[in-house]
């Protein structure tokens, strides 16, 4: 039952809360900051394999998990493995706004949608996804959630191409939108999953200006703008282009872990695999984990938005307990 395992698992420490599943390395985007569509993969893993990794972790106790790729919606069995995964997980999918609106039956299962759109400009948001009608797809899922009243969370990534029109968005939505931001990545070391793409035009090189964008994300959230980060966040994001320094200690492999489409973990999806996803538990509290676990916490390998909220101390998205609230009222009958 999910609220029995929400509410046990959030009194509980020792285990992750959160687990990023890029269940598949095929899209049908091209964009200009991602690898992935240069690189896909048609191989994943099945879904009795898929069930069997959600049990495991269902049993080692997370309870927040996003389903990304790739485009985890051009899974044919996306609708049985949302199913399967809303039963004990607080659920998140990201679509890249070109199925959403296919998939509705489907994502009736999910907590919440995550639509990525990072400008109100047309020609820009096509250039950046690499596909001609890539703005009106993404219109048209947005507002077939709405209609659907399935929770959308518009994913945004702040570039230096891309930081004035993120802000501009959220100053005209952000009383109805839920936004979920993520800051281009310069050069990450990218050891496994291969996602990020070196741009040049998208370098978050100026400093200043980065500061200046992360200072109006700040007041934007203190005036009661649905900026899903918490202002802590978008403080130690400040801090760190202002001054040079990062104030944060990564807890990859301890409060988070990813998975790729073939079932492999990692702490992050930027560090080697460490074992499968069907023997997770046995991994985590081995000897092996506790010293990857200590040298992650020294890694500067990144500066994923959300890694540095998962590593917070018990960090749950507001969302994430608004959706856990919800699922155990309906449990118990008293929504619908
Ligand atoms: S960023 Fe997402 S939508 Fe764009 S190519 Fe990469 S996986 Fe596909
Ligand atoms: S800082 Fe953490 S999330 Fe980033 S690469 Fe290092 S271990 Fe991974």
């Amino acid at each position: 039952m999910k609220s029995v395992h929400l509410v046990k698992n959030l009194l509980t420490r020792n285990h992750p809360l959160h687990a990023q599943w890029f269940i598949t390395r095929k899209c049908n985007y091209r964009c200009k900051s991602c690898n992935v569509w240069k690189t896909q993969d048609s191989n994943e893993i099945d879904i009795i394999k898929v069930k069997e990794g959600l049990d495991e972790l269902r049993k080692l106790g997370v309870v927040d998990l996003t389903f990304t790729g790739g485009n985890p919606l051009l899974r044919e069995d996306i609708d049985e493995i949302l199913k399967y995964a809303s039963k004990y997980f607080v659920t998140t999918i990201y679509d890249n706004g070109s199925m959403a609106y296919k998939k509705i039956d489907a994502l009736k299962y999910a907590d919440y949608v995550a639509i990525s759109l990072d400008t109100l400009d047309k020609n820009k948001q096509n250039y950046l996804s690499g596909i001609e009608d890539s703005f009106e797809q993404k219109k048209k899922s947005i507002k077939e959630l709405v209609k659907n009243r399935i929770p959308v969370a518009i994913s945004s990534t702040i570039s230096s191409l891309t930081c004035y029109d993120v802000i501009r968005m959220i100053e005209r939505y952000g009383k109805f939108f839920s936004f979920n931001i993520s800051l281009f990545q310069e050069d990450p070391e990218e050891t496994q999953f291969k996602i990020g793409e070196k741009v040049r035009e998208l370098e978050t090189k100026d400093k200043k200006k980065m500061a200046k964008t992360f200072e109006r994300l700040i007041q934007l959230k203190k005036s009661g703008y649905n900026i899903l980060l918490p202002e802590k966040v978008l403080k130690i994001v400040k801090n760190y282009f202002e001054k040079d320094e990062r104030s944060w200690e990564c807890k990859a492999l301890d409060n988070f872990l990813t998975i790729d489409h073939l079932g492999n973990v990692s702490g992050c999806h930027l560090k080697k695999p460490v074992t499968n996803v069907s023997e997770l538990r046995k991994f985590w509290y081995s000897d092996k984990a506790g010293r990857i676990r200590e040298e992650n916490r020294k890694c500067k390998g990144c500066m994923y938005l959300c890694y540095i909220d998962y590593s917070l101390p018990f960090r749950l998205h507001t969302e994430t307990v608004y959706a856990g609230v919800k699922s155990i009222l309906r449990e118990f009958t008293l929504i619908k």
